[in-house]
């Protein structure tokens, strides 16, 4: 199990990359939209790239980030971990009875499969777990 990600949510990603770019000094690797989720994401590398900072900005109103920092304002939005076996990790979580938000993995268009574990089961923090394709 590895740190995948730590996703940020803002509300303006250029303003946002003023100080993670410029002024802390990551490395833009690149922005995307993603469509599907209604958002625009720039990928930020950290040491040797396994890990990453997320800078994510909703660009529609019906998108749950809208939702999340109407409530508690831009912040850290979640941190998300890789596993080599999402269902394996999912049946565990499910086990020792674990709330999770997508009880089923969803799947990107980059083919990596994703689920979200509720903050009520992990003390606080949003949780996702990835599984990269092979
Ligand atoms: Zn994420």
């Amino acid at each position: 199990m590895q740190l995948d990600h730590l996703a940020i949510a803002v509300a303006d990603l250029d303003a946002a990359l003023t100080f993670y770019r410029d002024a802390l000094g990551l490395e833009l690797e690149g922005i995307e939209a993603v469509e599907q989720e209604g958002v625009r994401v720039a990928f930020l590398p950290l040491g040797d790239g396994e890990s990453r900072i997320e800078l994510v900005q909703p660009t529609r109103e019906d998108t749950g980030i809208v939702k999340w920092m109407a409530k508690h304002g831009p912040g850290m939005h979640h941190v998300c971990l890789s596993v080599p076996n999402l269902e394996s990790a999912l049946a565990r979580l499910a086990a020792h009875g674990c709330e999770l938000i997508n009880p089923q993995p969803v799947t990107r268009e980059d083919g990596t499969r994703y689920a979200f574990i509720h903050p009520r089961s992990t003390f606080g923090v949003l949780v996702e777990l990835y599984e990269k394709p092979e």
